[in-house]
Parts: structure tokens; sequence; C-alpha cells
């Protein structure tokens, strides 16, 4: 593929969240064997609770059917350690892997050739930093001696470092389970995910790197920045979530003082509305580019008050609805490029005066599905020729019917001010897995765009 060839020229920075993904993949029984466990009766009473967060097994339990159920993919944060041995004694783990979007992003970037890719993370224990592909692209930023120097991430861990495990449950369209006397069966494929939320995590750049963030801003074509979610609002120690953006938004100001310097932000679902708003306020407006799937959008748009907008994606996945949210942010944020993917279509939104032309958007967002597929098929992309995979992966069926309503939106909507455009995603039926497709599909999306805007010479 040409513009994949043209994106490989890039050099992309990438920080700051990687993870262990521990997955195991469910089946019937094992669904069954943690309701019986838990009761149907309490698990259907949590549900209705909805918690934010698992503090107990039935938290967990509650919040796992209700993704099951409705077969959307998400994400929960784990705040109480103790359950640790609850899991591990419940569960045996199928597959150990890099997590986190950074690392995810890092490893995609490295296996398909990109010219370099820079991935920092301020915490790189030995097991985190053995989760990264050997590839002699990839480079962790070390400071030595007042110097900057890049060193592979196995070269670069340091022995005490926490190590942040998220386990992962992979769950499968068609999968069948009772609630008491209620059958239920699996709508879609995807992933629950219990993310560990400790004190220890921190998201921020060491203070000794932060002075080089300009050089690597000037050396870098673009940065994808993410993990903002493992934000806490408050830790024991003082520090809370203001602490935090404050210094992502240096970062971010130190990355483009030299040049002006691309910035993508991979935005990831956030329980807590407060903190929501926080990112959102706080670094939407310093980034050019932000990516997110069709929940996100809904949460975001409820953050910043449109929240009869936001149900109103949230109960009818309307595309007219997402095109009007999304107007709205690129709007109120001034944000370069807007990219949100669902399960069936992607889209971008930009302003009129985009340099790229519609066709030259809808090139790049075919690359970035593209990819995913070939991701889905095949469980990780270990080099460029991978891509060819998801060529042969066919456009989703209700492709057709997506573009109808999109050509409807438009027309319903004023969208002269704006470039909107909107492919089908090209889905695969029985993925090895989907954890790190959103991530795909954004760093897909996102150097593709890079690549064709320097192409155009407004890179
Ligand atoms: P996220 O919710 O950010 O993890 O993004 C998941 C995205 O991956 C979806 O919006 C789809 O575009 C894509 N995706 C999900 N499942 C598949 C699949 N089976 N084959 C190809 N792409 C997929």
């Amino acid at each position: 593929m040409e513009l994949l060839d043209e994106a490989r020229k890039l050099t992309i920075y990438t920080a700051y969240n990687t993870n262990v993904d521990a997955i195991v993949y469910l089946n019937s029984e094992l669904i069954q064997k943690l309701i019986d466990e838990m009761g149907a009766e309490a698990v259907r009473r949590r549900m209705e609770e909805y918690p934010r967060q698992i503090e107990e097994p039935l938290d967990f339990v509650a919040r796992l059917v209700h993704a099951l159920k409705t077969g959307k993919p998400m994400a929960v944060p784990l705040v109480n350690e103790e359950l640790h041995s609850w899991f591990d004694s419940h569960f045996t783990y199928d597959v150990e892997r890099m997590g986190g979007q950074a690392g995810i992003i890092a490893n995609l970037l490295a296996n398909l050739d990109f010219r370099k890719v820079l991935v920092y993370t301020p915490h790189l224990a030995k097991k985190q930093a053995q989760m990264f592909v050997k590839r002699p692209n990839l480079f962790y930023p070390v400071v030595e001696d007042g110097y900057l120097t890049l060193k592979h991430p196995h070269e670069a861990y340091r022995e005490n470092d926490p190590i942040k495990v998220n386990r992962i449950f992979e769950f499968r369209a068609g999968t069948k389970f009772k609630l008491g006397s209620e059958s239920i069966e699996v709508p879609f494929s995807g992933r629950f995910i219990v993310s560990a939320r400790f004190e220890s995590i921190r998201i921020y750049t060491k203070e000794k790197l932060k002075k080089f963030l300009p050089v690597i801003g000037e050396t870098s074509d673009g940065a994808i920045l993410s993990g903002y979610q493992g934000i806490k609002l408050r830790y024991s120690d003082g520090k809370d979530a203001n602490y935090y953006l404050r210094g992502a938004k240096e970062d971010i100001m130190l990355l483009k003082r030299r040049k002006n310097l691309k910035v993508h932000l991979e935005f990831a679902s956030i329980q807590s509305r407060e903190l929501r708003k926080k990112v959102i306020y706080n670094l939407f407006p310093l980034v050019d580019s932000v990516g997110m799937d069709e929940s996100e959008i809904a949460h975001v748009l409820n953050a910043l008050g449109y929240s009869k907008l936001s149900d109103r994606i949230f109960t009818y996945n309307r595309i007219e609805d997402t095109v009007l949210g999304g107007k709205i942010l690129i709007d109120e944020m001034n944000l370069e490029v807007l990219q949100i993917h669902t399960i069936y279509y992607i889209m971008y939104i930009t302003h009129a005066d985009n340099p790229l032309s519609e066709e030259e958007l809808t090139q790049s967002l075919e690359l970035a599905t593209t990819l995913a597929a070939a991701r889905a098929s095949l469980g990780e992309i270990t080099s460029p020729e991978d891509v060819k995979v998801g060529m042969k992966v066919p456009y989703n069926e209700r492709g057709e019917y997506v573009k109808l309503r999109f050509e409807e939106a438009k027309r319903k909507l004023r969208t002269k001010e704006y470039k909107v455009v909107i492919i089908p995603t090209r889905l695969v039926k029985n993925p090895v897995s989907t954890v790190g497709l959103g991530d795909t599909i954004s760093a897909g999306a996102f150097t593709s765009y890079l690549a064709l805007l320097k192409k155009k010479k407004a890179l």
C-alpha cells in the first residue's frame, strides 16, 4: 500500500501508558460459574446500580455481564488491590502481552518499519520492557550524565519500577449463558478490561527528560499521546489531577516549542465525569488531532453539557448525531481533525480549510481500517506485509446502509464549513483478538494523515 509506505518514512514519538495485559478467553461455563457463585439476583441488582469501579467481586461480575449483554467493549478500574488474589484464584491467564495505548502503538509502528519510533513511559520495569518488540527502529529516551541517549526499551528498564497489570476478558459473539431465568447471547465479540488503578502508577514525564522534549519534538514528525484516563483525582501524597494535567500541558507545549509538531491525543473512556471534563478542557485545546470511539464521543458531549445529544448517541447510535457531536467538538476545542471510530464506520471531521481533500482524508481512513482488520485477523501485525491480510477483509455488510445514512445526514446538517468523511469498516467475523484495534485505527489514521500533509508540503 502506497500510503503506508509514505507513512513509514515518519518518526513518531508516543507516550505515556504501557502495562501488561493478562488475557482470559471467556466461555459459557466460566461466565455461568461466576454468576452462580454470586447469585443471579445479586448480579442483576448490582447491574442496575452500575458500579463505576470495582471494589468487590460482585461489582466485577455485574459490569462484566452488562458488557456481555450489550456486546460493547468496556473498561472499569479496579481500585481495591486486595482483589488481586480473588482474580488470580478464579482465572488462569491464557496470554500476557503489551497493553496500554502508547505500548501498543509503539510496537505496531515499529513492526510496520517506521523510520523511528520513540516511546516514553514513566515506569519501565523489566517485565514491562520485555513486552516491547525487538526492533532496531524502536527507542526509549534515557538521560545519562545530562545527555539524551536513545536505547531500545530492552536495555533501558529499571529494576525497581512499579508494574501495572490489566486483566482482559475477551468474549465472543454467540456465547450463551443464563442470568437466572433470562437467557443471554453475546451480540458482538469484544473485551472487558479490568484496569489496575494504583497509587504508584502515574502519568508524567520525569523532570530530567522534560528539558529534552523540545529536541524530541523538533526531530519527530508527530506525537501520539494517551493514558490520561490513568490519572486519579487525588493521591495520598497530596498530588492531584490538576498537578498531573499541568505537567501534561507543559509536555505538549515543550514538544511544540521548536516547531509546530502535530500532536494526536487518543482519548479513552474516563469513568469520572470530573476528570473527563478536566482532560477535555485542559488538553484538547492544545492538540491538533483527537481520536475516540463512539461511546467516548457521547461521554465527552455529556461532559461539555450536551446531555440530550449525548443520550441520543448512546441510545440510537445515529450517524447524524455523531456528525453533529463531532462538529461541536472541533468547533469548541478548535481541533484540526477529529477521528471517531465505531464498529461499523470510521469518520473524520475537520474544518473546511483543512489542507487535505475529502478524497485524501478517505484514503487515510481506508488505511486505518485495513490495519485494524489485519490485526483482528492475525492478532498482531508483525511486518508491513501483513497489511495485505487486511485488504482481503470485506467491508461490513452494513457498509452501504452506512453510506446512505451518511449522505442523508449530510443533506440535513449544514456541513459547508466542514469536511466530513466516513468509510465503512472492514470487519473480521471471528477476530483473534479485539484488544488494541481502536489504537491501531488511530495510529494508522494519524500517521497517514501526517504523510499526506507532508506530501502536500503542509507539514
Ligand atoms: P476501541 O473501542 O477504541 O477499542 O475501538 C475498536 C474499533 O476496532 C471499532 O470501533 C472497530 O472500528 C474496530 N473493530 C472492532 N472489532 C473489529 C473486528 N472484528 N474487525 C475489524 N475491526 C474491528
